[in-house]
């Protein structure tokens, strides 16, 4: 855990929403001293167990929380350094681990340990379960206030200086900073806005080009899940990604991401249907074994997935004082790539050392804020948005019997052909792409990284020796048939 000293001159703090990025950042900064107060708009009790909340946990205000979630490295790296008891307790709530050594493919034959492999961690768990870890841990900071059933309506300032929050009864709450952790339907832009200032926030928004299709079960007495296996735990079939997700207590997930606008696939909610289809997917072979597990959801389904960045500092001029946005009111990416509870990590660490390094400087602050969203987060949404927009035009040419966008079917090869089998027998690339897919590396660094490229490239340009690769599923028709046949 790092030492950090309290800051000498602690500030009254008021945190706009308890998701993932409030409880994050009120951890962070009443370890540091402040003095935090969380306004949640959701009024229900936590439920006594991990469990509980999974079956009854009303969690309106965060409609995403029963999705399947994976905690990035990045994630498990700060909470290592500033609230190991979080790690701990997702231990103790059967949260699976998975270390580098538990990962590493299976072809892989130099499987020595290497330098920094401690930061390569993972860990899986229901998004309720480590919702109910925080929820706990954070209550009972001393420092920390939580407000349950409080909804904030505005901001209070004195033009744009932001001196306090007003609540949906109408009542003023004054505080030194107000940071808002409303998650992706925050209304801090509106808020912002009647404020009247001059400078106004910027908003940049991409459809994440998927829907997600989430089933949870819970594996049968004396069962287990194997570990990766050599077909992985999950794959791409051009007209539908799919993936198995650990979790807790004897649970784990299926998620299938869909095209958007791809009505005949949105009939595998349908759990038949779904139960036909996911077998068909040999990756998942070990996951859907007869016997191993039985459902525990419906089939949820979650659209309007996007990757969308809000700018609050235009041309060096903070829109704003006194306010910081965080987590998802702030960027999101497609949740594909599990990056978001990994975003509200970095922007609380960030504002934790902007806060040390600045004090009740507001407008230094806003500018540390931003400068760590560019630094920090805005590589990852780039990407996000690339990696989106090519497999949008993959998928519409395909649709459509087209000749495939050059630079996207280019790049697809270079990752499926190139980089894929490389990290799947080299100890160094394995190691850089695992840093890169889980923030501990900016995205850039893997496609820069010289010994990456030779070897990725080696990959491609043997591609033809290899055997061709293994067909993951059936074919759109078919697999559309197999499931209609099942919900027949
Ligand atoms: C389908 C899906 C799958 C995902 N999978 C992953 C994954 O595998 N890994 C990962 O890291 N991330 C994943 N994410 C992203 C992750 O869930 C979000 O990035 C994360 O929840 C953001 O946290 P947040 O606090 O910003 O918002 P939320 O967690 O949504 O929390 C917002 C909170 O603010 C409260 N609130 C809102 N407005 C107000 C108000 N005015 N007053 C008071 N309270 C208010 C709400 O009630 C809610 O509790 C996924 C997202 C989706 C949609």
């Amino acid at each position: 855990m790092t030492d950090l000293q309290p800051v000498d001159d602690p500030q009254q703090i008021a945190v706009v929403g308890g998701g993932m990025a409030g409880m994050l950042a009120a951890l962070l900064l009443a370890r540091d001293g402040h003095r935090v107060t969380v306004f949640e708009r959701d009024d229900t009790d936590l439920p006594d167990t991990a469990d509980e909340a999974f079956d009854g946990w009303d969690r309106r205000g965060a409609p995403h929380a029963r999705q399947s979630h994976a905690l990035l490295a990045r994630l498990r790296r700060i909470l290592n350094e500033r609230a190991p008891d979080v790690l701990e307790m997702l231990a103790e709530q059967g949260a699976t681990e998975l270390t580098l050594e538990r990962i590493l493919p299976p072809d892989m034959e130099d499987r020595a340990p290497r330098p920094g492999d401690d930061e390569l961690v993972l860990w899986c768990c229901r998004r309720l379960t480590i919702e109910w870890v925080l929820r706990k841990v954070v209550t009972a900071e001393p420092g920390v206030s939580w407000r349950r059933g409080v909804g904030v309506s505005g901001l209070v300032a004195d033009g744009t200086d932001v001196r306090g929050i007003r609540l949906d009864d109408g009542t003023e709450v004054s505080a030194d900073l107000v940071v808002v952790g409303g998650g992706r339907n925050s209304p801090v832009m509106e808020w912002i806005a009647e404020l009247g200032g001059d400078v106004q926030p910027t908003e940049e928004q991409s459809e994440a080009g998927i829907v997600y299709l989430s089933r949870f079960y819970r594996l049968r007495e004396g069962r287990e899940l194997p570990l990766l296996t050599e077909k992985g735990g999950g794959g791409d079939l051009g007209y539908l990604g799919f993936a198995g997700f650990y979790g807790d207590n004897g649970t784990f997930s299926i998620t299938l991401g869909i095209p958007t606008g791809d009505r005949e696939l949105m009939k595998l909610r349908e759990p038949a249907a779904w139960e036909a289809a996911v077998r068909t997917l040999t990756p998942l072979d070990p996951w859907t074994e007869d016997g191993l597990a039985d459902p525990i959801t419906d089939v949820e389904a979650m659209a309007r997935l996007t990757n969308r960045i809000r700018r609050f500092v235009i041309d060096g001029v903070p829109v704003a004082t006194g306010l910081v946005a965080i987590g998802d009111a702030a960027i999101t990416t497609n949740p594909w790539y599990g990056k978001g509870c990994s975003q509200a990590g970095i922007a609380a660490e960030a504002l934790s050392a902007a806060l040390r390094e600045h004090g009740r400087d507001r407008t230094a602050l806003a500018l540390a804020m931003d400068e760590a969203m560019r630094t920090e987060l805005e590589p990852h949404y780039v990407v996000s948005c690339m990696q989106d927009a090519d497999r949008t035009k993959l998928h519409e040419a395909g649709h459509a019997g087209t000749e495939p966008d050059p630079a996207a079917a280019a790049g697809r090869d270079f990752i499926l052909h190139g980089l894929l089998p490389a990290t799947r027998v080299d100890p160094d690339v394995f190691r850089k792409f695992f840093r890169s897919f889980n923030m501990l590396d900016r995205p850039d660094a893997l496609f820069t990284d010289p010994v990456v490229m030779e070897r990725a490239s080696a990959a491609l340009a043997t591609k033809d020796e290899r055997p061709p690769l293994p067909r993951l599923g059936p074919e759109r028709d078919e697999l559309l048939a197999i499931a209609s046949a099942a919900s027949n």
